[in-house]
């Protein structure tokens, strides 16, 4: 277990300028973030990276971004409207609202402590309830989406139209995700507002274990190109007594936050469940036809299901660090290469000597026209600036001295082990 306390990551990232509360200046929204310059950059690669990995580097997957908000059909089809619901407590004492499977002691209210003032836990639908067109009526109701998956169902039959590919294939979507969970906690690992990136994976039933087989090792290598330590992966087989609604067997993937150990990411075998209720609802087939056969079946789905937010904080918990360097306490995030939201620092080692300020802007303005990511600091001494790119995670700073001005060579600083070497201007990658 990591001995990383989760109030360390929070600070660093709202200091360094990743993630701040949401509506901060108001007061705050509960169950809300956003994202600042660097947050966003790091958010970005994290999704970036799942969607070179499962769509683009792959020709059986078929990237899709439907609409957030969608006919409430969708919701009565799937089973969201009747069971998307957690057990939700009342304290006759404070009032208090409190998530049933989520207390410390199921008898204590841990607002104010008074013991036997909970009555039955009574379900409490998650999902955030709107109305589309200026007129209030039931038919006007429509729900901000708890899960991206049902964008994917219902484009299933058009990409099927569209394109016609054999079996298996996949359909993967990223984009925003809303619950009104009962109590956002633990930073944005429990969130109301929230972004997945999830496959659906449709194949043929008698093919399923294997196919679940496949995901779950994709899994592990998803983890790996996020930089976690393996040790701190783990695989929790859910009980047959415990598996939502629509599914026969589920892993939830999970991590081993400064939280605690917790869910990361879920695979799950979906039977027919969400396409048979789609051909159910809408009246349309959904079935697939072996091409050159008259063999029909409504495929069965496997799906992966990440959290973006879930993996940015494994991400930033992985990369955390402490150490001594010159007799003082260093904070430095020991990101992968390729998530880090800056690769290059560039800076002229003394700010007020013009040849070497201009010497440096051009070494800047080539790797950020090449790499897009890289940043300019010449503020405060070396040192300062070293500290601050260890904090936000810079794998590289360069600094240009008066050496670069004789022999194009720079110092390159490395941000793991601190080391310096001297390179090349045109060996800078
Ligand atoms: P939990 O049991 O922790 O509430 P869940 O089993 O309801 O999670 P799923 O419905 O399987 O979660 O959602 C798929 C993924 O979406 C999760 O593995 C997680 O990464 C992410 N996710 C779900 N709910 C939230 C949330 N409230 N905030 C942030 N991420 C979430």
């Amino acid at each position: 277990m990591s001995d990383i306390k989760l109030d360390d990551i929070v600070s660093l990232a709202k200091r360094r300028g990743f993630i701040y509360q949401g509506s901060d200046v108001y007061g705050g929204l509960s169950g809300t973030w956003d994202y600042g310059p660097l947050g966003v950059a790091l958010k970005r690669n994290i999704l970036n990276l799942w969607w070179h990995m499962f769509v683009d580097s792959r020709d059986d997957m078929y990237g899709v971004d439907a609409a957030i908000l969608m006919n409430q059909k969708a919701w009565q089809a799937s089973g969201h409207v009747d069971t998307f619901t957690d057990p939700l407590v009342e304290c006759s004492e404070c009032k208090g609202r409190f998530r049933a499977d989520k207390l410390d002691n199921p008898n204590k209210c841990p607002n104010c402590g008074k013991e036997g003032t909970f009555g039955e836990a009574r379900p409490f639908n998650m999902m955030f309830k709107t109305m589309v067109g200026p007129v209030e009526s039931d038919a006007a109701v429509s729900y901000l989406r708890p899960e991206t998956a049902q964008g994917i169902f219902t484009n299933y039959k058009n990409v099927l139209d569209s394109f016609y590919p054999d079996l298996p294939f996949g359909l993967a979507q990223q984009g925003k995700a809303f619950r009104n969970e009962i109590s956002p906690r633990d930073f944005i690992f429990r969130s109301r507002e929230f972004e997945q990136m999830e496959i659906e994976w449709f194949v043929d039933p008698a093919n399923w274990e294997a196919e679940f087989e496949r995901w779950r090792l994709l899994g592990h290598e998803w983890c790996r190109a996020l930089g976690l330590p393996a040790e701190n992966v783990h695989e929790l087989e859910v009980p047959a007594e415990e598996l939502a609604h629509y599914s026969k067997r589920t892993i939830d993937f999970e991590y081993d936050f400064p939280i605690g150990r917790e869910e990361l990411f879920g695979l799950a075998y979906r039977t027919d469940f969400d396409l048979s209720n789609v051909a159910r609802v809408s009246g349309k087939n959904m079935e697939y036809t072996i091409k050159g056969t008259n063999t029909k079946f409504v495929p069965h789905v496997i799906e992966p299901s990440f959290g973006v937010e879930r993996a940015l904080m494994a991400v930033l918990s992985a990369a955390y660090r402490e150490d001594e360097q010159g007799g003082e306490k260093r904070i430095y995030l020991a990101l992968p290469e390729h998530l880090a939201p800056v690769k290059y620092c560039v800076s002229p080692l003394l700010k007020n000597k013009p040849e070497l300020v201009a010497k440096a802007r051009e070494v800047y303005e080539a790797l950020k026209k090449k790499h897009g990511a890289v940043m300019w600091d010449d503020n405060g001494n070396i040192g300062k600036r070293y500290r601050r790119q260890d904090e936000i995670g810079t794998p590289k700073c360069i600094v240009i001295d008066f050496q670069t001005l004789e022999d194009n060579t720079v110092t390159v600083r490395d941000r793991d082990t601190t080391e310096q070497a001297r390179v090349d201007i045109a060996k800078l990658q």
